[in-house]
């Protein structure tokens, strides 16, 4: 178990990497002796190495940074939806490395279990290097509710307090960690991707749902008030009416919504990539659907920032994909909403779309193993 000063240093070689000694100092507030002193055990562990000599930028002193060992290991990240698993095995700092997919045959646990074991096995044999670097462990995700990795609720794949962790950890050989798919997607964001840096800001996922994750004081804020928190919130005067009655509530930005009233203008089916060009092309049948959608957005994202009290807006999700297509319109529903004397909201498009989510899961299973280091024994982590 580390110490706090510990795992700060170590949140901040892993987010910040490769980082030059005086800068992670100036960072963490510490003595240069004092941050010698922390940095030796990482380093005599293996978690840590320093990079070869290269010249500051600054002053033209050869520096030589401390980044994690590409060795520490690789991650694997889950995203489980209600009929398929999607996969990436990434290093240590979140980069996918490898992706891939597979149907679910059963929802029970131990037929999940064995698919997931299966497909991360098969992406492991196909990367390079992986008798050198191992894999340390993994992260699951899935839309419900998750107290302390269990599955208390996740309506997708009909579960009622199943406990995966330990059912998935053996067959893995690794440790696993569960956690709800928002929670995931949010840690990702904050220590490895658009919210990197930003002590504060609300990320709002697009897609089969409308999620929202928050960050305070540079934590993600968990909290046990229930699911779909503002799935259901009011976005507009008119719109279509969702399953629970709403006319114009959040469910109309999701991505059923947009292809069924896209569908009936179009009169026929069409896919959320062709709808995105079309939409880019200013397709005159499409055109009017983006305008609502937009607006809607926009309105989601001046309440959410008014609300939280965070001016910076991370966008992800399969959904996203719309956005190019409706940005200035976007932001002009966003001033609109908001008083001008505020904070103009900083907005922060992550357009990985379905991909963000696995690898969500991969990051809740990084920060998991940085709080397993142990630098007390003789072993390597
Ligand atoms: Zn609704």
């Amino acid at each position: 178990m580390l110490t706090a000063s510990e795992s700060a240093l170590a949140r901040a070689v892993l987010v910040h990497g490769p980082i030059a000694r005086s800068a992670l100092a100036q960072r963490l507030a510490l003595s240069p002796a004092s941050l010698t002193r922390l940095v030796k055990p990482f380093l005599d562990h293996g978690v840590f190495l320093e990079r070869a000599h290269t010249a500051d930028g600054l002053v033209g002193r050869p520096v030589t940074p401390l980044d994690v060992a590409p060795e520490w290991g690789r991650f694997a990240g889950v995203k489980l939806t209600g009929d398929r698993a999607y996969a990436v095995v990434t290093d240590a700092r979140a980069e996918v490395l490898v992706g891939g997919e597979r149907p679910l045959a059963a929802t029970d646990a131990e037929a999940v279990c064995a698919l997931i074991a299966d497909l991360v096995g098969g992406l492991l044999a196909d990367l390079p290097g992986a008798d050198v670097v191992h894999l340390r462990a993994v992260g699951v995700s899935l839309g419900g509710v998750v107290r302390e990795g269990r599955a208390e609720f996740a309506p997708f794949l009909d579960w009622a307090d199943v406990d995966l962790a330990p059912r998935l950890a053996p067959r893995l050989g690794v440790p696993v960690t569960v956690e709800n798919d928002v929670i995931a997607l949010t840690e990702a964001e904050h220590w490895f991707g658009h919210g990197r840096g930003i002590p504060g800001f609300s990320l709002l996922t697009i897609g089969a749902g409308i999620g929202h994750g928050l960050v305070v004081g540079d934590r993600v804020v968990r909290s046990a008030a229930g699911a779909d928190l503002v799935g259901h919130v009011p976005v507009a005067a008119s719109g279509p009416v969702c399953p629970l009655g709403h006319r114009g509530c959040a469910q109309m930005l999701t991505t059923a919504s947009i292809l069924a009233v896209c569908a009936r203008a179009l009169g026929r089916p069409a896919a959320s990539d062709e709808l995105a060009a079309l939409a880019l092309a200013g397709d005159e049948r499409i055109a009017p659907i983006v305008d609502a959608w937009a607006d809607a957005l926009g309105r989601l994202i001046a309440l959410v920032a008014g609300l939280t009290q965070q001016r910076a807006v991370v966008l992800a999700g399969e959904g996203v994909g719309l956005f190019a297509a409706a940005e200035e319109h976007v932001r002009a529903a966003i001033a609109a909403a908001r008083d001008p004397r505020a904070d103009p909201v900083a907005l922060h498009i992550d357009d990985s779309g379905f991909a963000a989510w696995a690898r969500g899961a991969a990051a809740v299973a990084i920060q998991a193993a940085v709080d397993r280091i142990d630098l007390g024994g003789g072993s390597a982590v």
